[in-house]
């Protein structure tokens, strides 16, 4: 990884993450089990963290982003814990869904099927692939800059099956294990939740074409096929599971994707212009808007923060 970096930087242009690693001949040689091995690596290291597939990242900044201060941390009870204490005290609509935002007036009209809703300012905080998807109507059109980031950055595409099975049949001792498929970008990513939570629970993640195809079928089609993957590794006879839970982000209009990676051409640049309030009244805010941790809780949280301190100096 830090040879194609160190390539990468020295480019003149930006190019797929393949192409560069290609162009240093990396896996060069290797068997073919090897090869399998390597490209599980890129899977588990680079595209399920970009939840977007090599070919489509950018040389330039697949590895750029920082990390936040602290241990990982993995919320037994569920991640909306932390959300009553950050929603105290505010007024918060759910099942209000916005159609449109007309910020052509002094008043600002947003249309949600709950009736409109008028305000000076707005935040607005819709995921990058809503934003991508135009379902819900801006009056004027956002400005061409606002849109051109839009479109350049990429939002990935990511799938998650939770399996419940009557008991543990994999090594309850591990954090999680990989399939290493043998079709390119059908590898799949297993956490043992029974680790943490002591139930006999596997979390499965893959991402991209995989992560389609899943979500496209119904959720039984969907659960043979990742038990197919299973099977293949512990054998025909592991149990059926008793409960199934799967995501649908890439299809839900609430969503269009899972988080924002850079494509190739795409950078830092386009989030900073994500931030500029637009006609001194609108502010965008989310994780696709904050450069330094894209992707992230934390990276959409302090966007929201920052995206009001922004909005804050507007209404003086
Ligand atoms: C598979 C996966 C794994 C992840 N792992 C991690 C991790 O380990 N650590 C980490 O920090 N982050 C992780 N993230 C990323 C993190 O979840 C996101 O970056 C973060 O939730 C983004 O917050 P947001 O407020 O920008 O967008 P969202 O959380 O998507 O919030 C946008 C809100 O807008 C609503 N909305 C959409 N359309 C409309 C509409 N028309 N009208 C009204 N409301 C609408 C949506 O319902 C949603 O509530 C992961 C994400 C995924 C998908």
């Amino acid at each position: 990884m830090r040879r194609v970096r160190r390539y990468g930087y020295r480019r003149d242009s930006d190019q797929p993450l393949t192409d560069s690693l290609a162009d240093i001949g990396a896996g060069q040689g290797l068997s073919a089990a090897d090869r399998r091995i390597l490209d599980w690596h890129y899977f588990w290291d680079i595209e399920l963290d970009r939840s977007f597939a090599l070919s489509q990242i950018s040389s330039w900044q697949f590895d750029t982003g920082q990390s936040y201060r602290g241990p990982d941390l993995l919320f037994r009870d569920g991640y909306d814990q932390i959300l009553p204490g950050l929603a105290a005290g505010l007024d918060i609509r759910l099942d209000h869904v916005v159609s449109a935002i007309d910020y052509s007036g002094d008043t600002i009209v947003v249309q949600t099927n709950d009736g409109p809703f008028q305000a000076e300012r707005c935040l607005v905080t819709l995921p990058l692939g809503v934003l991508k998807g135009g379902s819900v109507a801006f009056t004027p059109a956002l400005p061409t800059k606002t849109t051109a980031a839009i479109d350049k950055l990429g939002f990935g595409a990511g799938y998650k099956m939770v399996l419940q099975f009557p008991q543990v049949f994999w090594d309850q001792a591990v954090h999680f294990f990989g399939y290493a498929a043998a079709i390119r970008g059908e590898s799949a990513e297993f956490l043992n939740m029974a680790r943490y939570t002591g139930h006999p629970v596997l979390l499965m993640n893959t991402m991209q074409d995989y992560a389609a195809t899943l979500e496209s079928m119904t959720k039984t089609d969907a659960t043979a096929r990742v038990m197919s993957d299973l099977r293949n590794m512990f054998g025909p006879s592991i149990p059926d599971p008793v409960a199934v839970l799967t995501t649908d982000w890439g299809v839900s209009p609430y969503t269009g994707g899972t988080y924002t990676y850079w494509t190739v051409g795409s950078s830092h640049r386009d989030q900073k212009q994500l931030t500029r309030p637009i006609d001194r009244k609108l502010f965008l805010a989310g994780e696709h808007t904050m450069d330094r941790f894209p992707g992230t809780v934390h990276g959409a949280y302090l966007s929201g923060l920052k995206a009001a301190r922004t909005l804050r100096r507007h209404a003086r």
